[in-house]
This record gives C-alpha cells, sequence and structure tokens, in this order.
C-alpha cells in the first residue's frame, strides 16, 4: 500500500479527502497486520513519486510471482498500469465496492437505444431483491417515489445533531502530515468530520438510519441555509473507498422501512442513488471512456472565476454551497447540481477546468462517478447521454427548494435592473444561445416557447441585462488554470 505524491496531488484535492484516505489506508494496514498479512507500506514522508515506484519497490522485497491489483477508479490510472513492464505479469480483479461490474453494464447497454437509469436501476432491484413484496413486485406498486423526494426548505422541523466521531492517534497523525503538507490546498481540518475505518463508518451509517432517513425523502432535493447536510447520509465517502458496502447499506435500508422504521418514499429514494445511480454512473464513465472527457457539445470556455476557490460572492446559494464545499469538501446532491453545476452551466464555464474544480474539491471524488455527474448531468456536456435535457434553471427553483434567497441581496422574482437575481437572466441567456440546439429537443419546447413568446424588446432587454451581468460576474483576470486533461489522455 503507498500514499504517492503523484495520486495526493494530481489536482488540488480537499485536505479532507487526503487525510480520509491516507488515515482510512493506515487504519486498513494495521488491520491487515493483526490478522498476519505482510504489508508494505509506503507512507507520504517516504517520498515515493508513483504506484510503479511503489510497487518496483516492493517486488525487490518480496518473492512475488503475481502482482494482482484492484481495477482502479480513474482511467489514467488504468492506462498506467497497463503500461507497467515488470518482471511479474500483473492481474486486474472486479473492484467489489459495485454491484455491477464494467462488463455487466456493458451487456445491459448492449442494442439498447437509450440508457435510461431507470430500466437499469430496476433490473438492479430486481437481481438483488430489494423493495420487492412476495409477488416479486416493486413495494407499494410503485418503481419509483421521486415526486415525494422534492419538498423544499422551510425549516418546519428540526435537523438532528450529527454526532463527530472521535479521532485515535493514528488520524491526528495523519492530520497534522496533511496540513503540514499540502497547505495551499482547500479545507478546514479544525472541522475534520469523518470516520477512518469500517467500524467508525458503519456508526455514522447507523446513525443516518436511526436519526435521518426518515425525513431524507421528503428533504432529498431541499436547499437549507442552516445546516450542508439536512437529512443526507453522507455515505459517498465511505463506499467509495470500501468502508462500507453497498448492498449492506441497501439492505440495511430495506430493512428499515420493513421494520416501520421509514416511509417507503425515503427506503426507496435511498436505494435508487445507491444502487441505481452510483452503479449506472460508473457503468456509463467505463462504457464511454476515453472519449466521454473529450465533451464539450455547448462549447463551454469561459474560465473558472477566482471565487470558486474562496466562495467570496454575493450570490447567496452559490457563496454558501462553495464556502462548505472548500470547507468540509460535502455539498449535497441539489448544490452540486442545481446551485453550483447550473450557475456554471448558465454562465458556460469552462467544461475542463469545472471537472477538475469537482474532482478536487469534493471528498468523495473520483473520476469514474465525478466526470459523468459533472461533465453529463451538470453540464450536458456529453450531448445529452447522461440526461435528455439540461439541468438549467432561473433562481425560483433556488427559491422554492430552499430559504437562501430571504438573505440574499439579490430578489429571485426580478429579472432584469437593479436586486435582479442572476440566476434569471442567465437562464434566458442560455436558452437563446444555445435555442437552434433546443428546438431538436422534445423536452426543452416548454423553455423555448416560454422565451419565444415575449415580446422582442423585452428579450432585448434580458438579453443586454443578462451580458453585463455575465461580464461582472465571471472576472477574466483571475481565472484558474484547468489540467489538460485531454492531453493527459492516450490516444
Ligand atoms: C456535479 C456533481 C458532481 C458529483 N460528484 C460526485 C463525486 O465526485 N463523488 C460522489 O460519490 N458523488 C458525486 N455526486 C453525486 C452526489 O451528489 C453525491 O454522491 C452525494 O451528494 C454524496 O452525499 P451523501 O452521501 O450525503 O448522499 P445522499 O444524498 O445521502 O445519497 C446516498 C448515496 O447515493 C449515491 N448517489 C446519489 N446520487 C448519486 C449520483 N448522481 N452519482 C453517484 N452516486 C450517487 C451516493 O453514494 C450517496 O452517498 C455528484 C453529483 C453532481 C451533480
Ligand atoms: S436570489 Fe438568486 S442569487 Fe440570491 S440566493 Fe436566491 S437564487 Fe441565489
Amino acid at each position: 500500500m503507498a500514499e504517492v505524491r503523484a495520486e495526493a496531488s494530481y489536482v488540488r484535492h480537499n485536505r479532507h479527502k487526503i487525510a480520509l484516505v491516507f488515515a482510512a489506508m493506515r487504519h486498513f494496514r494495521d488491520e491487515l497486520r493483526e490478522r498476519g498479512f505482510a504489508v508494505h507500506y509506503y507512507s507520504h514522508e517516504q517520498g515515493v513519486e508513483t504506484l510503479l515506484d511503489a510497487v518496483r519497490d516492493a517486488l525487490q522485497h518480496c518473492a512475488a510471482e503475481v502482482l494482482r491489483c484492484c481495477h482502479p477508479g480513474e482511467y489514467r490510472l488504468l492506462r498506467d498500469i497497463q503500461d507497467w513492464r515488470l518482471a511479474v505479469p500483473v492481474q486486474l480483479c472486479e473492484d467489489d465496492r459495485f454491484l455491477a461490474s464494467a462488463a455487466q453494464f456493458a451487456s445491459w447497454a448492449e442494442g439498447r437505444k437509450q440508457l435510461r437509469m431507470e430500466h437499469f436501476y430496476r433490473e438492479m432491484r430486481r437481481k438483488h431483491a430489494l423493495l420487492l413484496d412476495d409477488a416479486g413486485k416493486p413495494e407499494g406498486g410503485k418503481w419509483n417515489y421521486d415526486a415525494r423526494n422534492r419538498k423544499g426548505w422551510r425549516a418546519e422541523q428540526a435537523i438532528p445533531q450529527r454526532p463527530r466521531p472521535r479521532q485515535d492517534a493514528l488520524t491526528e497523525e495523519v492530520l497534522a502530515l496533511v496540513a503540514r503538507e499540502f497547505p495551499d490546498h482547500p479545507g478546514d481540518l479544525d472541522a475534520f468530520y469523518l470516520a477512518t475505518d469500517a467500524d467508525g463508518a458503519r456508526a455514522q451509517f447507523d446513525w443516518f438510519v436511526d436519526h435521518a432517513l426518515d425525513s431524507f425523502g421528503t428533504y432529498q432535493d431541499a436547499l437549507a441555509e442552516e445546516s450542508p447536510w439536512l437529512f443526507h447520509s453522507l455515505v459517498s465517502m465511505y463506499l467509495n473507498i470500501g468502508l462500507l458496502d453497498p448492498l449492506q447499506v441497501c439492505r440495511r435500508v430495506d430493512q428499515a422501512y420493513r421494520d416501520g422504521a421509514c416511509e417507503l418514499a425515503a427506503a426507496e429514494g435511498f436505494i435508487r442513488q445507491v444502487l441505481g445511480w452510483r452503479e449506472y454512473v460508473r457503468g456509463i464513465y467505463w462504457l464511454h471512456m476515453p472519449d466521454y472527457a473529450n465533451g464539450n457539445s455547448l462549447q463551454a470556455h469561459t474560465p473558472l472565476p477566482a471565487y470558486f476557490w474562496d466562495g467570496d460572492t454575493d450570490l447567496r446559494c452559490l457563496a454558501v454551497a462553495l464556502r462548505q464545499s472548500l470547507q468540509l469538501g460535502y455539498a449535497h446532491h441539489i448544490q452540486r447540481l442545481m446551485v453550483i453545476g447550473n450557475f456554471c452551466l448558465l454562465a458556460g464555464l469552462d467544461v475542463d477546468a469545472v471537472c477538475d474544480w469537482y474532482l478536487g474539491v469534493y471528498v468523495d471524488a473520483y473520476e469514474w462517478v465525478e466526470l459523468p455527474n459533472t461533465l453529463g448531468m451538470a453540464l450536458h456536456a456529453d450531448d445529452g447521454l447522461m440526461a435528455s435535457k439540461p439541468y438549467a434553471a432561473s433562481g425560483k427553483y433556488i427559491q422554492r427548494q430552499g430559504n437562501h434567497c430571504a438573505g440574499c441581496r439579490y430578489d429571485p422574482r426580478k429579472t432584469t435592473g437593479e436586486g435582479a437575481c442572476p440566476y434569471n437572466s442567465l437562464y434566458w441567456r442560455f436558452i437563446d444561445r444555445h435555442r437552434d440546439r433546443w428546438r431538436a429537443n422534445p423536452r426543452m419546447q416548454l423553455s423555448l416557447r416560454n422565451w419565444e413568446r415575449k415580446k422582442a424588446a423585452e428579450r432585448r432587454a434580458i438579453l443586454d441585462w443578462a451580458e453585463a451581468e455575465f461580464t461582472r460576474l465571471v472576472d477574466p483576470g483571475t481565472h484558474h488554470q484547468a489540467r489538460r486533461r485531454k492531453k493527459t489522455l492516450p490516444p
């Protein structure tokens, strides 16, 4: 096992993420040694540059006949491993942090005109017998209760206080290392809130099932000024590094529903995310890489504004989401998609730069999951492969879903003039700029008709205002330089 420098620094990873990964590795190393395994461990302090350097060194110290490693989560690493020339053969093992292998997903996808998540999800529900009745039909008669997962937040109930795991000496040592070695990376380590071993992750998940799951479904799409996590589970970071098992968490939630501990819409909503979306995005990634990373179908090239690195903007919803992402490495799905992602989409921010930002900032970010969600779902840069309609919305959506607007200097009811919410004019600018594309998309007809129904003078006034807002909000002098993702990919 190796904490290699190249992996810790190829994007500006959040310090919470580096600390979580290193501390979890060190705990796992100790557990393996206690169970009698010989572990060659390279700590970050030893300065090993790449995984290949670590592997070569380890091979000199043992009489291995074969090198077995887990299928990596990023395409660039897979290509690296496939290029290793070693004295022993390299075998890649299936990654058991997922329920559907890349090959199984590819065979499901074969011959289908459209890869709808909903169809894949139903098959996974049947295969793993989750939320099915005795006749094998979906509990409650329906596969999907999404319509009951969309309530906005009006602070009508208390948000339970999450317990913060107590950290042991090993994790404290890693926190000190990360603070010392990664001074320019985002992340406030004084607020470190993560479990770093499997028992701790299970305890966090148990807390979610007992205290938050029942309200998870209702407020899945809500935005709350007073809480970064509302009723969300905070399990992606543990699932993605193997501290929790996806099937076990789904079974536990299925059981909670059968025990009457949560309503069906909550259990189904959670299982749909883990069994459906999580597996589906990974399938899409491996099916379409490496070409997928080159997508930029809306030709978005505007540099990332500097406030993406400090949250210093007066758009309140955006500032809250950016600051908590930088500070904690966490934002829930609607913040990632409809606040930050929506802003990037409407402003046409550079696809590579935005993807790098998401890959660096979040504690659960690995390319297999970050790329389809960011490039595909949020930025619509994959020509509609992930989502048949862009997730573009005006300030009215953000107002409906939460309570940010009440304390904002902008007004979500205004589109132009002093105090108008920038999401509104940028939304119409986005519809207008790509109107020929939307004409061919049945799901965009309503928005297009609403735009074209406006009088020419009103449209002109909105576009003029939007152009001025765009210039004001996107400072071209201080942008973040994207890692050249495309050039790092082999042909
Ligand atoms: C632009 C964008 C970027 C994202 N980047 C990442 C990322 O780098 N890593 C990551 O794990 N998730 C990512 N997601 C998906 C989702 O936002 C996070 O998994 C979720 O917010 C994690 O918080 P949670 O554990 O509290 O999730 P909950 O809301 O409690 O959901 C439960 C679980 O469902 C799974 N899940 C839900 N939605 C998705 C999804 N769209 N794709 C994959 N899994 C999903 C996660 O494992 C999550 O832990 C991204 C979404 C968007 C829109
Ligand atoms: S008014 Fe606009 S910018 Fe302000 S919080 Fe609401 S949606 Fe965000």
